[in-house]
């Protein structure tokens, strides 16, 4: 089965006349382990969608059904377990604590996981074994970015959902950080939404959703997915 199966997905923000339909009734599925790349115009609905699908907000209506859980029924306690078991979080800007090292950055998410990664593991697997120690400062806004990748896979989510990672960064940082997101995917198996501006990316997908006007424009598979680079 899906990992998500979502039905009629609709959210409005505001009331009356200041009504802003930011989705207008999506249906789609999201396939266990899959690369999925959400792409579209800004205001499309995109960042509204992965709010949602992670728990961050609640829909208008709709269902999003995730395993044996409907996300539209869980209230906000649900929803903070939801996230906390099974969403990992990466966006444009990084969040480090200054004064801690990357080892220790990824280190205080752990230590609310059940069956947490260890650290330096997680930082391998983008490539940081060798910034284990180096504090956020000495370290590249490429290189802070897969900390905080790291940070949101130590705990093993089953689902990543990445708003913008490479917003603020230029299109050779860029990569590097699209290819850690790449070998997680395929290490882990971890679930991946990803929105992004650059129509590229979207040969590193499994799958490509274009947002339109708060729905979907169109859902296409990949079938010649390639390693971003
Ligand atoms: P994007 O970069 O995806 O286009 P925006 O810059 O429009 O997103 O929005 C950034 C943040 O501001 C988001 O968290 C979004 O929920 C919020 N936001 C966007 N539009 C509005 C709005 N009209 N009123 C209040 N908050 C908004
Ligand atoms: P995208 O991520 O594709 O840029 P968003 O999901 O951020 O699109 O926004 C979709 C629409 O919803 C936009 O018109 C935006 O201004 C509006 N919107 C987003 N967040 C809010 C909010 N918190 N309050 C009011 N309007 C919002």
């Amino acid at each position: 089965p899906p990992l998500y199966r979502i039905e009629g997905l609709t959210k409005t923000y505001g009331e009356g006349d200041a009504a802003v339909q930011a989705l207008r009734g999506v249906n789609l599925d999201v396939q266990q382990s899959a690369m999925v790349v959400l792409l579209g115009p800004s205001g499309s609905g995109k960042s509204t969608f992965l709010n949602i699908v992670g728990g961050l907000d609640q829909a208008t209506s709709g269902h999003v059904h995730f395993e044996d859980i409907e996300l539209t029924s869980l209230g906000d306690h649900g929803l903070t377990e939801y996230r906390r078991h099974h969403v990992g979080f990466v966006f444009q800007f990084y969040n480090l604590v200054a004064s801690l090292t990357a080892r220790e950055n990824v280190a205080l998410i752990t230590e609310i996981a059940e069956e947490p990664m260890e650290p330096a593991e997680a930082l391998a697997l983008v490539g940081l074994e060798s910034r284990l120690d180096h504090f956020p400062t000495q370290l590249s806004g490429g290189e802070q970015q897969r900390v905080a990748i790291a940070r949101a896979i130590a705990k093993r989510p089953k689902v990543l959902l990445c708003d913008e990672p490479t917003g603020a960064l230029d299109s050779q940082t860029g990569v590097r950080v699209l290819e850690a997101l790449d070998q997680v995917n395929r290490e882990l198996g971890t679930t991946t939404l990803l929105i992004t501006h650059n129509a590229v990316i979207a040969e590193m997908a499994d799958h490509v959703l274009r947002f339109a006007d708060g729905q979907l424009a169109s859902s296409s598979p990949n079938p010649t997915r390639r390693r971003p680079g």
